[in-house]
């Protein structure tokens, strides 16, 4: 089961009167339960096509299917909404709400979900055991490291139960230790819950958790192959 299908898609980039060309022509399907690293030096197109699939942005011309759906016939409201639902976010700089604790941010996502207040609790409280951090959910992210903020953003990431993550840059604001630590933890949520998961990565020690590994130059795919995954630096 597919679940994004990404189809001969190209983006530019304009500004003024200068082109740039982002991606071209790239044809990619991402299954249930993979955990596929997207790698390439940079400006080869990792963050737009991360955005492109999680309906943050839309191609130039293809079409990208996220559980089934073509979204690129969608508007902006049921983008949204398919991103609210299906798509859990994870950011290089974290992107945690500063005056909000531990817990009010991993429940954010869930106010929307017609939870009720218990539910929201039992699974925040879960989340928050999964990454760790129980006894830090009253803290604000300045309370917080580097690692604990990220963990944070694993737990607001998967709380919705989304189909898949994407992971720009996961752990490039992080020290080498509690990125392994946040790339163990994802590995692991990964195994237990099903959700997909594909994450950007300049960091070898990164890619080594990958167990497929897309490499883009220039905004197209040049490799696509199956990889140990066993964490393990080649
Ligand atoms: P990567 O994530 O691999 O570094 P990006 O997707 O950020 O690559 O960028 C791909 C190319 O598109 C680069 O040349 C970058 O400068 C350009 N680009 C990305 N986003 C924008 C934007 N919003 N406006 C203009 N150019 C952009
Ligand atoms: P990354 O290392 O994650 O690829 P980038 O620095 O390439 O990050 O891009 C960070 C953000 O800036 C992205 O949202 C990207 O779309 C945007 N961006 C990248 N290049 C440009 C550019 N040349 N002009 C405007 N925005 C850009």
């Amino acid at each position: 089961m597919n679940m994004i299908q990404v189809i001969d898609v190209t983006k530019t980039y304009k500004i003024g009167e200068v082109e740039t060309r982002a991606l071209s022509g790239i044809t990619l399907e991402i299954a249930a339960g993979e955990f596929t690293a997207l790698v390439g030096p940079s400006g080869s197109g990792k963050t737009t096509l991360l955005q492109i699939m999680g309906c943050l942005d839309r191609p130039d011309s293809g079409t990208v299917y996220v559980n089934g759906q073509d979204v690129t016939r969608l508007g902006a409201d049921q983008r949204a909404d398919i991103r609210r639902q299906e798509i859990g976010f994870i950011f290089q700089f974290f992107a945690l709400v500063p005056v909000l604790t531990a817990y009010e941010n991993v429940e954010l996502p869930l106010l929307l979900s017609g939870l009720d207040a218990r539910e929201r609790r039992e699974r925040v409280m879960a989340m928050l055991d999964a990454v760790g951090l129980a006894d830090r959910a009253h803290h604000r992210p300045d309370q917080m490291s580097g690692g604990q903020q990220q963990r944070v953003a694993i737990a607001r990431a998967l709380v919705k139960r989304p189909i898949i993550v994407l992971a720009d840059e996961p752990t490039a604001n992080l020290d080498t230790a509690s990125g392994e630590q946040a790339m163990a933890i994802m590995e692991r949520l990964n195994r237990e819950t099903g959700t997909a998961f594909v994450f950007s990565t300049h960091d070898p020690r990164v890619m080594a958790y990958a167990r497929r590994m897309v490499r883009l130059v220039d905004g197209r795919i040049v490799e696509d192959s199956e990889v140990a995954g066993d964490g393990k630096e080649k």
